[in-house]
């Protein structure tokens, strides 16, 4: 691209990022690292609340996990001291009574205590429905009986009213040898749910807590619906063998983080999951608000900084654009209000309006001038009276009133007599100065006549007299002459001894049909007539009078 193609399209740029635009930009840039920062910082919150919110579940789950331990080995415990008991009372054969009151109060969640007899039936139990009872087959008493330990069964239903129950099963053999009989505690499961409460309020999150088979045992917060089914999140296998553990799964298409415990001495685990989505939607939905709030604040930044250039920048541009427009246009007056402008422009709108005023006097002074110029255009600086050019514009403006009056015009040529030869006596100094004085007395004729005197070139003269007829004229030719005459400026030369002047009148209607010029040349006829027929006289020629003599002499 060549240079000029560069500087273009910059122009092209530069008219398309308007002083609006450009701050609409300076806006952006300071609105956009701020926005930015903030989004960061939510995300940053979000990973973090998270982050939180998980370690506070394992702990959490954690915690339950032991305090359901704790609640077994209490069982344990109270399992182990009543196999003491059956053991030192079986020889007293009231063994069975004593079983039946030793079921304790405050564990509520014991529901019946049995005994299994060494030939693996139920011999005594505190619910009588269960004495005579051959588990032989069940496995919970089959390892019971091979571990010589504490077992805990799976999840089966009660055979006294339905209810999924544990067993939590203890040896003989394992206080004393001998014939091994099994002590067996019924557990509601009601209570392990009570203790998950805590887990299940958030959300999102789910406690669940599965036997060894991954039916469920409890559940927070939809124990009712699952309790006693096989747990659907996660394969027993994926825990198998791992205490505790953390995974993520995809449960129908939602994407779960599970914790697992085991409670320590059973296959029993407590799942703890939570959805990404629901858990994060509380979080999600505050940084949706922060994200609307951002996009606001950014559009009113946007919004204000278009609105401040309109209003501070561009408004005052244009009036002062209009000012200097109307200024040009030649209204003078105009000046700029800088009460309306911001505090930025005054100082502009003042220089403006100082420049106007001054250019305003310039003007005023070049019109002074103009006017001066014309006017001294116009005056014959010797005789004080209007020059050729006024006479011209003068008898046009007469000529064209007259006509359309149709009223007359009289015009007089005055020349000097001999003039050449007074310069040659008296020099061309004294020449002027008489000439001045011959003009001072045209100039107070004419104003006394209403006529309009003029020097019409070198020592001729001419009065336009409007509104006379030729008598008047001729009458006011002879004044003229009598008033030089009555100047007495010596003049050798003269036959007279003093300045004297000749008069040629002419008088006419104005008319379409003649010109003003044919005045001036009958005038000046019959001027050139009072010479030839001896000078000082007045010389009347007849354009205006059909039938008249062309020229007359009066003087
Ligand atoms: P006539 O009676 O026939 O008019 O004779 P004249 O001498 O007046 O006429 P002419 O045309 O021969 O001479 C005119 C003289 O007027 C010649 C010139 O020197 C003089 N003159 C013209 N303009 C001026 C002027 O402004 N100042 C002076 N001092 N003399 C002037
Ligand atoms: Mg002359
Ligand atoms: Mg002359």
């Amino acid at each position: 691209m060549s240079g000029s193609h560069l500087g273009s399209a910059t122009s092209r740029l530069k008219a398309l990022l308007g002083i609006r635009a450009r701050l609409v930009i300076l806006a952006l840039i300071l609105v956009v690292p701020l926005m930015l920062d903030r989004v960061m910082v939510l995300e940053n919150a979000r990973s973090n609340q998270f982050t939180a919110a998980t370690d506070e579940l394992v702990k959490l789950a954690r915690h339950n996990a032991a305090a359901q331990r704790e609640v077994i080995s209490s069982v344990e415990a109270m399992l182990r001291s009543t196999a003491y008991i059956h053991v030192a009372s079986e020889q007293t054969g009231r063994s069975c009574a004593i079983l039946r009151a030793s079921l304790r109060v405050e564990m509520p969640w014991i529901t019946s205590l049995s005994v299994v007899g060494p030939n693996g039936r139920i011999t005594c139990s505190t619910a009588p429905t269960y004495v005579g009872l051959d588990i032989t087959d069940r496995p919970y008493y089959q390892k019971t009986l091979e571990t010589h330990g504490f077992v805990l069964s799976d999840l089966i239903p009660s055979r006294l009213n339905g209810k999924p129950l544990l067993l939590a099963n203890y040896p003989t053999s394992a206080v004393e040898g001998g014939e091994p009989s099994v002590i067996i505690a019924g557990l509601n499961v009601d209570w392990m749910a009570r203790l998950m409460s805590n887990l299940g309020e958030r959300p999102g999150v789910e406690a669940v807590l599965i036997d060894g088979k991954g039916t469920v045992l409890a559940a927070q917060p939809n124990g009712q619906d699952i309790a006693g089914r096989p747990y659907k999140g996660i394969e027993p296998q994926a825990v198998e063998g791992t205490d505790v553990g953390s995974t993520s799964v995809m449960v129908n298409g939602v994407r779960k983080f599970i914790t697992f415990v085991r409670l320590s001495g059973t296959d029993a685990r407590l799942l703890v999951t939570i959805d990404h989505d629901a858990m994060l939607a509380p979080i999600n939905r505050d940084i949706q608000k922060a994200y609307v709030q951002l996009a606001f604040i950014s559009l009113l930044a946007l919004l204000g900084a278009w609105l401040v250039g309109e209003q501070f920048i561009i408004r005052p541009i244009r009036t002062m654009t209009s000012m200097a427009n109307r200024f040009g246009r030649g209204d003078l007056s105009a000046r700029a209000t800088a009460d309306t402008l911001p505090a930025e422009f005054k100082p502009l709108a003042s220089a403006f309006n100082g420049m106007a005023a001054q250019l305003a006097e310039r003007e005023r002074d070049l019109i002074a001038n103009n006017d001066r110029l014309t006017v001294m255009a116009s005056v014959d600086m010797v005789s004080g009276l209007a020059n050729r050019r006024g006479f011209q514009s003068r008898l046009e403006f007469e000529w064209l009133k007259m006509q359309q009056v149709d009223g007359r015009l009289a015009l007089m040529m005055i020349d000097v007599d001999h003039f050449k030869l007074f310069n040659d006596s008296y020099g061309h100094p004294e020449g002027d100065a008489c000439l001045g004085r011959v003009g001072e007395t045209l100039a107070r004729i004419a104003n006394e006549t209403q006529g309009f005197a003029a020097r019409y070139g070198g020592e001729e003269f001419c009065l336009v007299l409007p509104g006379v007829d030729g008598a008047r004229a001729v009458e006011v030719g002879e004044i003229i002459r009598e008033a030089v005459a009555g100047l007495s400026i010596p003049h050798i030369m003269s036959e007279h001894g003093h300045v004297t002047v000749s008069v040629g009148v002419c008088m006419v209607t104005p008319n379409a049909e003649q010109l003003p010029a044919e005045l001036i040349e009958a005038a000046d006829a019959a001027l050139y007539a009072a010479k030839r027929q001896g000078r000082n006289q007045v010389v009347e020629h007849g354009l205006a009078r059909p039938g008249a003599p062309a020229v007359s002499m009066v003087g």
